[in-house]
């Protein structure tokens, strides 16, 4: 069985062990959510590294591992 690789709907395996879900605020890969003004559903945009709870973190372009496109910041959206 072939490996998955990320995509906008799932991560790939490696990422998706590696991802803080319950612990989001501290250091590490986290995932980037926003809530949506028109839905109000939280989507998911992309991963972020910290490198200590303060860290606003950076936005990964890439997964590390797979290499496939990991950021779904809509090009008009400005954060910050
Ligand atoms: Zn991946």
């Amino acid at each position: 069985m072939k490996p998955w690789k990320c995509s906008k709907k799932k991560w790939c395996k490696t990422l998706a062990d590696r991802l803080q879900i319950k612990n989001a605020h501290g250091k590490g890969l986290a995932p980037f959510v926003l809530m949506s003004m028109t839905t109000g559903k939280d989507t998911v945009y992309g991963v972020v590294y910290k490198t200590d709870a303060k860290d606003d973190g950076v936005l990964l372009n890439v997964c590390p591992w797979c290499a496939e496109k990991i950021c779904f910041v809509p090009k008009k959206k400005v954060i910050k």
